[in-house]
């Protein structure tokens, strides 16, 4: 909403208080710019009504700040054109003679970054604190309430992964080179859900090493062989959430995408070994399943929220 008001009472001799409400999307969020890293989310105005000193939270780099450093520079330049039309109307109308003091902070080249921003961005609900937030890529905290978000992020990833193959009237793909929007569904969708698991792995073990809830070896862990975290969960942990053959299975699922990504799905050497894969011949296509990738979300959703209450909330309440 373009709205300017003028707040009475805020006047001095040389200084004028001035509020100007920054463009909206078509949704009621404004685009926000973190000072810090240089990446953009949009905010609900609305979600802020209750305390709107408080800081808020880059949710990629965690960067911590009032809500004006956030301010993008096509936002500076809409308050700046925006102010000078007030001065202009000020000077003409009323006795406040040299109206001159504008916020200092008001400074930056003039154009609208934002608007040619093109990125996919993914709306978030938070689940702490109810905002309603939008991010580009993938994001570690909620802006508002600054608590962790992964779990947020990560379920709506995944049920949109399952949701496109549950409409396939396909089981199982083997020649990845087919020109064929059925077998190319099947085949993202392996690929999207580790991708989006070692996303959240990243964020999640990101934000507990600088907390020091975790120390850094936990934080390096590769989530391309699945390994070396069941190392580590079963080090750090004495129940265990999956089974031997769960494991193995999701295991050569994740091998499956390596070579998926990297072999254009041929098996190699790497696979053969690492991957426990009993259908495996070296140098032939292997086939993705529905029922693996089913398997492989259910895995991840399972294993996803294991992480976050062992590594994160476990260390929250102890702090608390
Ligand atoms: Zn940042
Ligand atoms: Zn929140």
């Amino acid at each position: 909403m373009k709205k300017q008001i003028l707040q009475p009472g805020r006047f001095r001799t040389t200084e004028i208080g001035i509020h100007v409400d920054v463009p909206k999307d078509t949704d009621g969020y404004i685009q926000r710019l973190c000072p810090e890293c240089e990446e953009l989310f949009k905010i609900k105005p609305s979600s802020l009504t209750r305390d709107p000193m408080k800081n808020i939270y880059c949710p990629y780099c965690f960067h911590e700040s009032a809500l004006d450093s956030y301010t993008t520079l096509g936002q500076r330049a809409y308050m700046q054109r925006t102010l000078r039309k007030i001065i202009r109307c000020n000077k003409s109308t009323s006795s406040l003679g040299s109206a001159t003091c504008i916020n200092p902070h008001l400074k930056g080249p003039i154009y609208d970054a934002e608007h040619t921003y093109q990125r996919v961005d993914t709306q978030i609900h938070c689940s702490t604190c109810g905002s309603d937030y939008i991010v580009y890529g993938i994001s570690g905290i909620c802006p508002l309430c600054g608590k962790y978000n992964g779990l947020d992020y990560l379920y709506p990833s995944l049920n949109l992964i399952e949701s496109r193959i549950s409409t396939l009237d396909i089981e199982e793909v083997i020649d990845y080179y087919l020109p064929d929007e059925k077998a190319h569904i099947l085949k993202t969708a392996l690929v999207d859900c580790v991708i989006s698991f070692g996303a959240y792995y990243k964020y999640l073990m990101d934000f507990c090493y600088k907390q020091k809830f975790i120390s850094g070896d936990m934080k390096n862990i590769s989530t391309e062989n699945l390994d070396k975290l069941r190392e580590r969960i079963d080090k750090d942990s004495n129940i265990s959430i999956f089974t031997n053959e769960e494991w193995i299975k999701a295991g050569s699922l994740f091998q499956k995408r390596n070579i998926l990504v990297h072999k254009g799905g041929i098996v190699d050497e790497g696979y053969m070994k690492l991957g426990r894969d009993p259908k495996a011949e070296l140098n032939h296509a292997i086939p993705i399943t529905k029922a693996e990738i089913k398997f492989l979300i259910i895995f991840i959703k399972k294993l996803s929220e294991y992480l976050y209450q062992e590594y994160y909330l476990n260390h929250i309440s102890i702090n608390e």
